[in-house]
């Protein structure tokens, strides 16, 4: 769970990578970076904390050059510490490598011990640093080409944004799990995780950076490379229910309305006898319009919430997501009392949250709540980057649907079915990750988990 942005040769590189990042800050809260070049030497400035908080008062002037790239970050992989803040840097044989990686990479395990083994030394614990080493000890001659040779070594999702020298490079893996767009402004390049942060900089948004693509943006020109062997595309799904911003056009399609598909379908496949729909703030709110229209039922403004918390789940450990969920959502009773509430939401994952604002609609004098999720149960861990807890603590996969119900305490729960999901995301069953939701893992790695708790289980303690 990242963000990441790349602009090539604009007089405000470092300016406009900060503000790409505003926009992109859903998709990473715990530590900021911004590096920039100016062909010959790269300047980083990162920290832990918001865009905001970073970069709030801070002169830019330090952030040089006119190509900048930039990184927010959530941990999937490696502690939430500044030492692991994207982007990261290193000085090799080929030149300054400065890379933000959106994605976990699924055999990082491996690769960093035989790294290991053969003498380097990692300066953070997070799986993109992988890539810096494998660059490093490449012995081919040409910098792109030693790029490529390490790329080929991955496995599992990484978007990328890397600056080399005087270019720019944009690298989406070949399953195209994570998402990463190319836009143009005032002629220079843009790269962003969503295109909600070309929207901000009014940049125009030009394609897709492609499943399989390394985009090289250089003195010479453009080019595309597709040096990986051909692999299903397998978009990530839950990045249209729940992680992308809802303005974004996100693998073709515009995040908003597929939601709002997602909660029509829902209504069809979930109804409730109710009297009003309450969508719970934001994640739910585009579902809930469209159950609202589906079923004809009133959308009531029941759930206010304070946009000062940030996401829930973003903060880190247990103790401080809890906290953040009583901090964020208040009950209006005045729309809800005595009502039959379909209180509608976009996914169920450990059930704590959703608990916790049942009680709240109850509370507030609802006479039932029906909770309704526009998403199938999450039962299995993301391994590629979005952060899910392990099956143990995972509802859905621990219960059934009376069970669910009893705990977080609703006179009823509807889910969306899996063939319903991907339809609204007009992606075919099998044209996406949906491996959370009990699809199959596209790139399998056994060990993975358990590999890289180990390995950095040393630091978290
Ligand atoms: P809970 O009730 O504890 O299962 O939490 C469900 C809430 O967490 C829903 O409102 C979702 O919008 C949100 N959510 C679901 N998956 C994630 C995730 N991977 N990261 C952060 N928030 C999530």
């Amino acid at each position: 769970m990242c963000g990441i942005f790349g602009i090539y040769r604009h007089p405000e590189a470092a300016k406009l990578a900060v503000y790409g990042l505003y926009a992109l800050q859903h998709r990473g809260q715990e530590s900021a970076g911004v590096a920039s070049t100016d062909g010959s030497t790269v300047c980083i400035a990162k920290g832990m904390g918001l865009v905001s908080e970073v970069f709030g008062e801070r002169d830019l002037s330090d952030l040089r050059g006119d190509t900048a790239i930039g990184h927010v970050r959530y941990s999937t992989s490696g502690s939430s510490h500044e030492r692991n803040a994207g982007p990261i840097l290193a000085a090799t044989q080929h030149g300054e490598m400065a890379l933000g990686h959106n994605g976990n990479l699924v055999n990082c395990g491996d690769l960093r011990e035989e790294l290991e083994r053969g003498g380097a030394i990692f300066s953070t614990t997070t799986d993109s640093e992988v890539i810096l080493h494998l660059f490093a000890r490449s012995t081919q001659s040409g910098t792109v080409d030693a790029l490529v040779e390490s790329l080929l070594r991955l496995q599992g999702a990484f978007s990328l944004v890397i600056l080399l020298g005087e270019t720019l490079v944009a690298v989406r893996d070949p399953w195209g799990f994570r998402p990463l767009v190319l836009g143009e402004l005032d002629g220079s390049p843009v790269l962003a995780s969503e295109t909600c942060a070309l929207d901000l900089l009014k940049a125009h948004y030009v394609r897709e950076i492609a499943p399989g693509e390394v985009l090289v943006i250089g003195p010479s020109g453009v080019r595309s490379l597709f040096p990986f062997p051909k692999t299903q595309r397998v978009p990530c799904i839950f990045e249209y229910v729940y992680f992308a911003r809802p303005d974004s056009d996100l693998f073709g399609n515009v995040v908003f309305p597929v939601r709002q598909a997602m909660g029509r379908t829902l209504a069809k496949e979930q109804p409730a006898a109710a009297d009003c729909v309450v969508p719970v703030p934001d994640s739910g709110l585009p579902a809930a319009i469209g159950y609202s229209e589906q079923s004809g039922l009133p959308l009531v403004w029941g759930l206010i919430r304070n946009h000062y918390v940030g996401r829930t789940f973003i903060a880190p450990r247990q103790s401080l997501r809890e906290i953040s969920a009583r901090l964020k959502l208040n009950a209006v009773p005045a729309l809800m009392k005595g009502k039959r509430v379909v209180l509608v939401d976009d996914s169920l994952v450990r059930g704590t949250t959703s608990r916790k604002i049942v009680r709240l609609v109850r509370d507030a004098g609802a006479a039932e709540v029906h909770l309704r999720l526009s998403s199938p149960p999450i039962v299995n861990p993301c391994l590629y980057g979005i952060d899910t807890p392990e099956r143990s603590e995972l509802l859905a996969a621990n219960m059934d649907l009376e069970a669910i119900t009893a705990f977080v305490e609703a006179d009823s729960v509807g889910y969306l079915s899996a063939e319903g999901m991907h339809e609204a995301a007009r992606l075919p069953l099998g044209g996406a990750c949906y491996a959370c939701f009990g699809g199959a893992y596209p790139v399998q790695y056994q060990e993975m988990r358990q590999r890289q708790r180990q390995l950095f289980e040393k630091e978290r303690r």
